[in-house]
């Protein structure tokens, strides 16, 4: 197994006005770590996701839809103590969405190092945690610790989510896994979530992550592009030029294309470049994960626009 990664995924209802006015939606599954595990299946990898879900319909979807997709599921399960969380996608204005989320002692807030640590035998040559899962509860938070202690290669999303914990929280509980990760992806307003907090300004923090072992540290900026920083270089990449249809799950699907290089051997370059491709087909298509390219269409936005493949 190239990737193992863990944590909530739920079923995905997506309305195209208000939701109080009613009318239909459309339904689907999201969770930040397996919109990275289909973006890694589709461009080819080997990747592992681990977690709970509902014994109910919802469960089944979720269940079904990363078989489809090819991710491994031999350490996923249905669990009876909560059903599978629920999200909501509001189209409120423009390209203005809104996210409600119904999980609260969903299954998944049940996870427990029992439930991952198991997925971590044999070793995979990655492991992918987000920010997410240690703000489900007090089991999906330790879970994320024993597995990032198990001393295999991490990278961490910080991935932060307002509506889940606050920010002294969130740093609380991030900061101290720092000198165990590998690679660090954060938005540019989530970096002090988990440099320690004597640095001040995004160099610092950058500089202090470094030092403390992490590997490479990766900003994200939007429509601005990315910034890799190693201990040895630092490159800017501008993100890929392209229709905005939907931007939730840009960042899931950048971490997708920026591992997958890692799992290539590209340079911290074509890593970048890389990561920003597959954020644009999340951004230029409608879902978290459903636009995600294939390998060979990694180079599909490189047509001229309007260009008809025949
Ligand atoms: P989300 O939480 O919605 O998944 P995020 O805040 O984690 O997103 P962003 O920084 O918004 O992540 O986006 C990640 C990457 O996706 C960017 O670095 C960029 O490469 C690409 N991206 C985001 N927005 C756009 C855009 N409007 N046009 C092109 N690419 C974009």
């Amino acid at each position: 197994m190239s990737v193992l990664t863990f944590g909530e995924t739920m079923a995905a209802l997506r309305a195209d006005g208000p939701i109080r006015l009613g009318g239909g939606m459309r339904l689907s599954v999201a969770g930040a770590e397996s919109n990275v595990a289909i973006g890694l299946a589709r461009l080819g990898h080997r990747v592992r996701w681990a977690g709970l879900v509902g014994d109910d319909e919802t469960g089944e979807l979720v269940l079904r839809t990363l078989r489809a997709e090819g991710v491994d599921l031999t350490h996923a399960r249905a669990d009876r103590r909560g059903p599978t969380g629920l999200v909501l996608f509001e189209r409120r204005v423009g390209e203005l969405t809104r996210v409600i989320y119904h999980r609260a002692g969903s299954a998944a807030s049940f996870l427990s190092p029992g439930d991952v640590l198991p997925a971590l035998d044999p070793a995979p040559a990655l492991l992918h945690v987000t920010g997410v899962t240690p703000a489900l509860g007090p089991g999906p938070a330790e879970a994320v610790r024993a597995a990032v202690a198990s001393g295999v290669p991490v990278c961490l999303d910080v991935n932060h989510r307002a509506r889940l914990w606050d920010r002294a929280t969130a740093a609380a509980t991030l900061r101290p896994l720092a000198s165990a990760l590998t690679v660090v992806v954060a938005s540019d307003d989530e970096l002090d979530l988990v440099a320690p907090a004597a640095a001040t300004t995004e160099r610092d923090r950058v500089a202090a992550l470094l030092d403390a072992g992490v590997r490479e540290v990766v900003v994200k900026r939007g429509a601005d592009g990315a910034t890799g920083h190693t201990a040895t270089e630092t490159v800017d990449v501008p993100a890929r030029r392209v229709r905005v249809a939907d931007v939730v799950g840009a960042g899931d699907a950048f971490v997708a294309g920026y591992l997958s290089g890692m799992l290539d051997d590209l340079d911290l370059s074509g890593r970048l470049e890389r990561a920003v491709t597959v954020g644009a087909f999340a951004v230029a298509s409608t879902g978290d994960w459903e636009g995600l390219p294939t390998r060979s269409e990694l180079g599909l936005l490189d047509s001229l626009p309007g260009s008809v493949i025949r």
